[in-house]
């Protein structure tokens, strides 16, 4: 049981790795350098303008001063870099961007928490007859083109680099590969 925890732990670890990778990568050029501006301009406007503006010295001291203004700074950026990655995500699960978008500058950040909970799973589309698919789809509802490789014993998900299924142990091999991986042969 143990040997099988630890091969199985790494694999994990990369595919969590992947799955990030992926959704940073979502972020749009434009986002980064708008996250950039906006941090930038918030530093700007609280070193340069507001001390113009204010007579006597901050009573503040300088070391929390200067994490309070950097931690502003980093939020102004990661909210720009939020409307960015929403732009790209949203489409993909069938959601409305605008109306995400708008909602996640709403202050507070409460349109952020919400996109997070009420996300629909993403939606891609079946190579054969184009219908909306889930991700957790084994064959397409209306064609029953198979979308993703899956154990012939159990019908559960198999990667298709498995030789044996990671939850029954059933030899992959025998499913009739050429069957099993239609839709990795396009
Ligand atoms: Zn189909
Ligand atoms: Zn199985």
């Amino acid at each position: 049981m143990d040997s099988t925890r630890d091969t199985l732990g790494p694999k994990r670890d990369m595919k969590m790795d992947a799955e990030l990778t992926d959704d940073l990568r979502l972020i749009p050029r434009w986002a980064i350098a708008g996250a950039l501006a906006a941090f930038a301009l918030t530093e700007y406007y609280f070193w340069v303008i507001v001390p113009q503006h204010r007579h006597n010295p901050s009573p503040l001291p300088t070391a929390l001063r200067f994490y309070l203004l950097i931690s502003w700074g980093a939020l102004a950026s990661l909210y720009v870099l939020m409307i960015g990655y929403i732009s790209n995500d949203a489409p993909r699960r069938g959601m409305s961007t605008r109306l995400w978008m708008v909602c996640v500058v709403m202050p507070g950040g409460i349109g952020a928490v919400l996109y997070f909970l009420l996300r629909q799973p993403i939606l891609s589309s079946c190579p054969s007859c184009g219908t909306h698919i889930d991700g957790s789809y084994h064959y397409c509802p209306q064609c029953s083109y198979q979308v993703t490789a899956c154990c012939g014993n159990c019908y559960r998900t198999a990667r298709i680099t498995d030789l044996y299924c990671v939850h029954c142990g059933h030899d992959l091999a025998a499913d009739h590969p050429p069957a099993r991986l239609q839709a990795f042969s396009r």
